[in-house]
Formats: structure tokens, sequence, C-alpha cells
């Protein structure tokens, strides 16, 4: 099982790091020792000062594939889910300068908590979910999937140029505005369409 992540997916996000708008869409990967789930809690790390909450909508691939056409890429995920992409924003920024990979500051271990998934049958229309992060009670993310600059079937079919999907693959695809520092103590909540789906204390 392999996570692909989306990078910069949405324009404000982009803005609020001052990164250009991609032209083709900008992925990474974290291994399946990045994955947390059943709302464990999140350890603070010692390598880092700054990590970041990202909160994404993610897909679930059910259906090994290469080379999929855009039209044809819905039929390759059938379950929609939440997740954070925990980000060592200082490490990040450090391996930007010098033009490093990212690996560091995004693949650590238990930097990809994920909640529940829904079945996607259950929504109308893939390029319009409402998705929204609490953190100790106060609503500090709120993204709709409409906003995405590449979406989920043009990311699927993208990425399978290059990565065979296989079933249980998981994709991260980007995160709205509105990312920032945790802090030990708070407490995470994280909604598609008001139902809260991710629940996660940081220790
Ligand atoms: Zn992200």
């Amino acid at each position: 099982m392999k996570i692909i992540c989306i990078g910069r997916n949405y324009a404000e996000h982009a803005k609020e790091l001052n990164n250009p708008l991609p032209k083709t869409p900008i992925f990474f990967l974290k291994p399946d020792s990045a994955l947390m789930q059943k709302n464990q809690p999140f350890f603070y790390p010692d390598f880092s000062n700054d990590i970041h909450f990202e909160t994404e909508i993610v897909l679930k691939i059910n259906k090994v594939g290469k080379y999929i056409q855009k039209e044809f890429a819905h039929t390759y995920y059938n379950r929609i889910g939440i997740g954070i992409d925990f980000t060592a924003r200082d490490l990040q920024n450090n391996c930007k300068e010098k033009g490093l990979p990212w690996e560091i500051a995004k693949a650590f271990d238990n930097s990809a908590p994920l909640g529940q998934f829904i079945a996607k049958s259950r929504f109308d229309d893939v390029n319009d979910i409402n998705f929204s992060m609490n953190i100790n009670g106060v609503e500090r993310q709120n993204g709709n999937t409409k906003n995405m600059i590449f979406s989920p079937d043009y990311i699927i079919s993208y990425i399978s140029q290059f990565f065979t999907l296989k079933i249980g693959d998981l994709i991260f695809t980007g995160t709205p505005e509105g990312v920032g520092p945790i802090k030990i103590g708070d407490h995470l909540e994280a909604s598609i369409e008001g139902q809260k789906l991710l629940d996660l204390r940081i220790k």
C-alpha cells in the first residue's frame, strides 16, 4: 500500500505559502508507516518545532490501474475519507531552500492520520464536497473539492502514468488554505459535510 499526496492543489493555499500555482499536479509519497488510524493520539516528535496540520480529502483506490484515462478514473476509487498531512514546516522550509527532497518533513511516522471513509456513492458530485477541521472546538480550515486545481479524476489519470495504482492505495488530494501549527494538548476534529470522521489529540 502506498500513500500519494498532492501538493498545492488549492490556489489559496499555494498563495499562503508563497508558492506558484502548478501547471501539472505536484505529488510526493508517504510510506505505510506514516499511516495512523482509529483516532490514535499523535505524539509531537522531537525533530521539529513547527508541525502543521493540512486537512485533506482522501481517495481510496479499489482497482488496479495503469495509464487510466480521465473518463474512467471515477471507477478506480469507491471510498472518500478525510486525513491530515502533518508537515514539519521548519524541516520542509530547510529542504526547499536547499532543493532537497521533502520526505523528512512529510513522510515521518504517523504523519498521515486517517479518519473513517464514506462510500463515494453517497455523494452526488465528488467535485462538490465540503470538509472542515476544528481545533479545540474552533473551525480552522474549511474547503470544498470544487476549489481543487486538479480534480480527483484528473489526479488519478495523471498519477497512473507514473505509478501503477493498487487496491488500498490512498491519495491525499491537497489542503485548502488555513494551515497552521499544532501544539501539545490540541484536539483535532475533521468532518466531511458536517459528519465527524476523524478525532485525534496531540500529546
Ligand atoms: Zn498536503
